[in-house]
């Protein structure tokens, strides 16, 4: 055989046809070297990698994408695929198939740090009401959880891991896309992988739609678990058609998705499942130097009666260590206990590993950064630092809307204007899309990142601030627990009843040329007790702040019973003999109006601002 070109190294070619110089009768002969690349090997064959690492896993190796294997495995796999491997004795530059020389192969390596090890994926499930998302949770705990000789009863603390193969997955103990947004509007993304799980009686619904792309939003690779196949209306392959009108086309059918049957009541396809997220694992490569000082975000925390402050971190980097002093958002102590999954105490966590710790005097926050500090004045430092940065980010918009996308895109902040659309009825959605798509340009895209029916709802708010997003509604309205939190977290909500106004609300928008709407925020009210004289013709009320409260800068309105006397702006603000900045409700002060002097006992004062909004 000569040392060039594999005689064939097409899939599609059935055995026999290999060309004049092979006469083999039944397969396709193949050239390897002595140690292959599974990328290498997957080029060759013309196969996924997915497949290959699949087919390696069911011979007892978990391999990655880079890892090498030896002739005689790669062989074997090779003979799945219908072909004949021959040992090719030299590998040069130029003869490998894929041009990958040594040199470049050194380069990859010094890619990979020495320090740099796999760690397990941290997987969350999402998925429609009732689709099994908990059954699914408690029928992967019970499988395999890791640490099963203490007694087996597993803590709640918030995350857990279980051990397919000898390897470990962790999984986030609250399901659901809500949760998953929730974490990462608040910075955090702990997630590697996400389970879509849909029950095959029931099919595609729009939670199932909303988990799609708030997994997409954040570039989570998706495998589904088309559960409840126990069900006698059980139908997986509707499942996987409406999947595929969603964008997730699964493997069988030539996509990438990889989608696994499963029943989470009779424990079915559990295991196939597992051994899935590994293969997805092992191609998104995810590493971490265990070596290091950990580092590891806040997933729950709580204050738990007997022993004091209680967090669960999962480690992101780094292995944590009992007796390290840590600063964990504005906290700091020392780690004086860890207790895994299983409430057993241990000393140390390495990457992706969940420990419920001891040792901080206050609840840290959920999404909360850990990181391993030197001693108690680094921990200062951190945190004053941090401090500072939390003040500054109040100050610049984090927060994308139409009246300063412009801005933002021209200070190099975001590429594309992000946006969640709503409207009242299905058929309006493609059309608006598409209306709206067509305004990208070269230099900035319009992306529509979810779109469905009904009002705005909590979950539309924290995918708007996780991604940098606008939301638009259309002949919708915002639900009251949704507008409040949109008004508190600045993002940006603006409505239409004409598509017109709309598209040309956002191409004014992306050429910078959209002005601002106000919203009036209502700071609080206060009563006039008394009126007093100072000076010439200034009057002086003396008042009492019954809600909310009074600042320096307020607009304010006179009202005398449901009438408005007078409109302007606090002139002074005083309490005792002091000027201040602002009076909180319950408290008495002194204070004048802007060109107002006519004050009665009993009058209201309304104190408002005007703020940019959408
Ligand atoms: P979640 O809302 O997605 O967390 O759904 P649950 O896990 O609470 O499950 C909803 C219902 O479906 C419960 O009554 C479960 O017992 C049932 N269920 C979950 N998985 C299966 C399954 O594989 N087969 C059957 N027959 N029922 C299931």
């Amino acid at each position: 055989m000569v040392d060039s070109e594999k005689t064939t190294n097409n899939a599609n070619v059935t055995g026999g046809k290999t060309g004049e110089e092979s006469p083999t009768p039944k397969s396709n002969v193949i050239e390897f070297p002595p140690a292959i690349s599974v990328r290498q090997l997957s080029e060759l064959l013309d196969v996924s990698p997915i497949e290959i690492i699949k087919r390696l896993m069911r011979s007892g190796i978990m391999a990655n994408i880079n890892q090498i294997v030896d002739f005689k495995t790669a062989a074997t796999v090779a003979a799945d695929f219908g072909y004949e491997a021959h040992l090719k004795h030299r590998l040069t530059g130029k003869n490998n198939r894929t041009g990958e020389t040594k040199k470049q192969q050194r380069a990859q390596q010094a890619e990979h740090p020495s320090g740099l090890i796999l760690r397990p994926p941290v997987v969350t499930i999402m998925g429609h009401v009732d689709h099994g998302k908990t059954k699914l949770l408690d029928a992967i705990r019970q499988s395999n959880v890791v640490d099963s000789e203490a007694g087996g009863i597993t803590q709640h603390i918030g995350a857990y891991q279980v051990e397919i193969k000898g390897k470990k997955i962790t999984f986030l103990d609250t399901p659901g896309h809500e949760a998953f947004t929730a974490m990462r509007a608040r910075g955090a993304q702990v997630t590697d992988i996400t389970i879509l799980v849909v029950a095959a009686d029931d099919g595609v619904m729009p939670q199932t739609l909303e988990a799609i792309d708030h997994a997409r939003a954040a570039g989570v690779p998706i495998v589904v678990a088309i559960n409840k196949i126990d069900k006698p209306g059980a139908n997986p392959d509707r499942v996987k058609q409406q999947l595929a009108e969603s964008g997730l086309v699964v493997e069988e059918w030539g996509g990438d998705t990889i989608s696994i049957p499963v029943s989470a009541k009779e424990k079915l396809g559990i295991t196939e499942l597992l051994e899935n997220l590994m293969v997805v694992a092992e191609l998104e490569e995810l590493k971490a130097d265990p070596s290091k000082p950990a580092e590891g975000t806040v997933i729950e925390a709580a204050m738990d009666r007997t022993r004091g402050a209680l967090f669960t971190v999962l480690v992101s980097s780094g292995t944590l260590q009992e007796g390290d002093v840590i600063a964990v958002g504005e906290n700091w102590g020392r780690v004086k206990a860890m207790f895994n999954d299983t409430g057993k105490r241990v000393k140390k966590a390495p990457p992706s590993m969940p420990v419920a710790v001891l040792g901080l005097s206050n609840v840290p926050q959920v999404g909360d950064v850990m990181i391993v500090v030197v001693d108690e004045k680094e921990a200062s430092e951190v945190i004053e630092k941090r401090h500072k940065e939390a003040e500054k980010e109040a100050y610049i918009s984090k927060t994308v809307s139409l009246s300063n996308v412009y801005d933002q895109f021209s200070a190099g902040k975001i590429k594309e204007l992000s946006i969640i659309l709503k409207t009242d009825v299905q058929g309006s959605i493609e059309p608006i899309k598409t209306s709206l798509e067509r305004l990208s340009s070269d230099e900035i895209k319009v992306r529509i990142i979810h779109s469905s029916t009904g009002n705005v709802n909590e979950s539309d708010i924290m995918l708007a601030i996780a991604s940098k997003a606008v939301i638009i509604g259309f002949n919708t309205n915002a639900e009251p627990g949704a507008k409040s939190s949109a008004e508190r977290e600045g993002v940006s909500l603006r409505f239409y009843n004409i598509i017109y106004n709309m598209v040309d609300d956002v191409n004014k928008a992306l050429k910078g040329m959209l002005a601002p709407i106000f919203v009036e925020v209502i700071d609080g009210h206060a009563e006039v007790r008394a009126v007093f004289t100072a000076g010439k013709k200034e009057n002086i009320a003396g008042v009492s702040v019954t809600d909310g409260k009074i600042t320096r800068s307020s607009s304010v309105r006179v009202m005398r019973g449901s009438k408005k006397i007078h409109e302007s702006t606090v002139s002074s603000l005083r309490r005792f003999k002091d000027d201040v900045r602002e009076v909180a409700t319950g408290y008495e002060c002194g204070m004048g109006v802007d060109g107002f002097g006519d004050f009665q006992v009993g009058d209201i004062l309304e104190f408002f601002r005007n703020e940019k909004s959408g």
